[in-house]
């Protein structure tokens, strides 16, 4: 797997620089259609937002959580429809049933968290090119119309006037930076270790850090608001899909058994109601191998969804086998055509790489 790119957003590395030459030589293709022969495994994409590239100068907010630009998504969902099969989540959900086997080539596209560039820049596009894709929005946020509280963090770091950053809660003590960049990654870093404690630990370092800065998050900043319910409605009856992603976005595995039953339920109480159809389809917050295990999968499904999508990087040759756990492949914001190509027809060899902290967890039955 890749772990860097150039400022083109070509992938680099041997293998990026092969990936890059049977694009630009139009070998993909011919390789794409020859591994299909063998391997009729279901790629899935994973977005966040899709907007312009901010100046990181002015940009308050995280970058890693941009996709991609509207020009690069309309191009790569151009390249979908020429070269690949999209097919919507619930068909998949179908053919597991019916033990029907899914077209050559298939791939879902899905987005997480429920950004409002997702229905002002994805939806309209998807919707011109006829493209199906599934929308996981945590009900809580779409409710308040609060900031993602991971984001929220990040753009305190970034703006606060304090001298230093105290977060005994993850044993860091640090001066802030009066450098910007430095900042962001002292941030990601931060995001990175909160990680290992409880989701209503960080839930409350936040709120904790809201309340000694005087930042509150309830002031709605245009540049990181979620989607509303209507808006929702109006994809959903559009014919798209729209999932669960919790309802506070918090690490499912990290809360206990209690209250995470309690927040997968009550997330598809929420969609049930709010969209008038039964909710069947689940992205677990944060979505690494530490954000779900065995326990919440049980849940998941006992709670009527029908499928679950993680944030472990890889594609699905045999879905039904781990329909709670599918694998997805990551879009970042520095790959460009060449990379992203690559990535759809030779996953294995040219995706994103995800960290594991740990062992897989066991498979659930459905
Ligand atoms: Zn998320």
């Amino acid at each position: 797997m890749l772990t860097q790119q150039d400022g083109h957003g070509r992938a680099s590395g041997i293998r990026g620089r092969v990936a890059e030459l049977c694009y630009s030589t139009g070998a993909l293709q011919p390789l794409q259609r020859v591994r299909s022969w063998w391997q009729r495994d279901l790629r899935i994409l994973a977005y966040h937002r899709v907007m312009p590239l901010p100046d990181p100068a002015t940009f308050d907010f995280d970058l890693e959580l941009i996709s991609t630009t509207p020009e690069r998504f309309r191009a790569q969902m151009l390249h979908v429809k020429r070269h690949f099969t999209p097919v919507r989540l619930g068909d998949v959900v179908a053919a597991m049933d019916q033990g029907t086997a899914l077209p050559a080539d298939a791939v879902a596209i899905t987005f997480d968290d429920g950004y409002d560039d997702n229905y002002r820049i994805a939806y309209p596009i998807l919707r011109e090119l006829g493209i199906p894709a599934t929308f996981f929005v945590s009900t809580g946020h779409i409710d308040t119309g609060k900031p993602y509280g991971y984001d929220w963090l990040v753009h305190m770091i970034l703006l606060t006037h304090a001298p230093r950053l105290v977060l005994p809660e993850i044993g860091m003590d640090v001066p802030l930076p009066h450098d910007r960049n430095l900042r962001r990654s002292l941030a990601g870093t931060v995001l990175k270790n909160m990680k290992s404690i409880g989701a209503i630990q960080q839930e409350a370092m936040i709120a904790r850090l809201e309340k000694e800065w005087q930042m509150p998050s309830n002031v709605r900043p245009e540049a990181c608001r979620p989607m509303t319910w209507d808006q929702m409605r109006e994809m959903h009856a559009a014919g798209f899909e729209i999932g669960s992603h919790g309802v506070h976005h918090r690490m499912l595995a990290k809360l206990s058994p209690e209250r995470m039953v309690e927040e997968v339920r009550q997330s598809k109480a929420t969609l049930d109601h709010e969209l008038g159809a039964p909710a069947t389809l689940m992205s677990y917050p944060v979505g690494g191998d530490r954000a779900f295990d065995e326990g919440v999968m049980h849940a998941t499904r006992d709670a009527g969804f029908e499928l679950a999508v993680c944030y472990i990087c890889g594609t699905n040759p045999h879905p039904a086998s781990n329909r709670y756990t599918l694998f997805r492949l990551p879009v970042e914001r520095m790959m460009g055509p060449g990379w992203f190509a690559a990535m759809l027809a030779l996953p294995s060899l040219v995706s994103y790489p995800t960290v594991h902290y740990g062992p897989a967890p066991e498979q659930v039955p459905a």
